[in-house]
């Protein structure tokens, strides 16, 4: 008698599992539901390649400033030192959820910035994607599904980033000689790659305030991060999408206030053409003091 009820408890308990194994999605949704912004799911399209940007970047600093001191025409990481000028740029969109938001602040405080592209978003959000162009911001290269460069051969990064310039054309048919600009994703690049991205046409465009709000920062954290490393002629990184349960609402509440208080110093906003326009001609005037 014991051992018959024995087997029953076994018999539901082992039932009960498959159940919850089974039907795993029905008590998961809920939670999901409850959570507001927060990408959940994302389909195979928002995918980041190379992984999460929190658990892959942290290149080192001093690599990019030795990348700026090899290339100074073809690694562009900041502007004329001399200008009250600061580019914001905007990385791995578009989405629909922060996205939008971020053009919404743009538009409201009339700034324009320029959004790094990953291709297969684009191809996904396309009415986004028209809507950054329509409103006048400047788009470059972020390659097609956002892989670590430095792991794969040179022709795969070359076909991702070639990928990506064939989907953006069309968003550019009135300026077809507009400069090409590639950005890297997690900023992981090196002399190699810089020399073949300058090879076929692109500038490679890094950046020297981060505002770390891919680590899902609060408002606050971003902001601080931004001006008190910002200073003339620079190159403000945010994000403008996310990976899967990626929180970017801390980046994105924190732009107008980053807006208010550089215009408030008397700052500039421009594009990354601009900015490097000033920068060339910055090294011309260095050039002509030392002769
Ligand atoms: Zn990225």
């Amino acid at each position: 008698m014991k051992r018959r009820y024995g087997l029953l408890t076994l018999m539901i308990l082992a039932a009960f599992l498959a159940f919850l194994t089974v039907k795993e999605d029905i008590f998961r949704k809920p939670q999901q539901e409850s959570r507001i912004n927060i990408p959940q799911n994302l389909s195979e399209d928002m995918d980041l390649a190379g992984g999460p940007e929190r658990e892959v970047r942290g290149f080192p600093k001093r690599e990019i400033v030795d990348l700026i001191t090899m290339y100074p025409d073809l690694f562009i990481a900041s502007g004329d030192s001399r200008e009250k000028k600061v580019a914001l740029t905007f990385d791995d969109g578009p989405d629909d959820v922060f996205t939008p938001q971020i053009l919404d602040v743009l538009k409201d405080k009339d700034v324009k910035a320029t959004f790094f592209i990953i291709g297969k978003r684009a191809k996904g959000y396309s009415k986004v994607m028209q809507r950054i162009v329509d409103e006048c911001h400047l788009v470059g290269n972020h390659t097609w599904s956002h892989p670590d460069i430095m792991k794969i051969s040179l022709e795969d990064a070359k076909q991702e980033v070639l990928k990506t310039e064939e989907l953006l054309k069309p968003y550019y048919k009135d300026s077809p000689d507009r400069i090409k600009m590639f950005r890297s994703p997690y900023g992981s690049i090196d002399p190699k790659r810089v020399e073949y991205f300058g090879d076929i046409g692109y500038k490679i465009i890094s950046w020297n305030v981060d505002s770390l709000d891919w680590k899902g920062l609060s408002a606050e954290e971003v902001k601080t991060n931004v001006l008190e490393n910002v200073t003339k002629g620079s190159i403000i990184l945010q994000h403008s999408a996310g990976g899967e349960g990626e929180d970017l609402s801390g980046s994105v509440k924190a732009l107008p206030e980053i807006i208010d208080a550089l215009k408030a110093e008397g700052f500039e906003f421009v594009t990354i053409d601009e900015i490097m326009k000033d920068e060339q001609e910055e090294d011309k005037q260095e050039k002509n003091t030392q002769k």
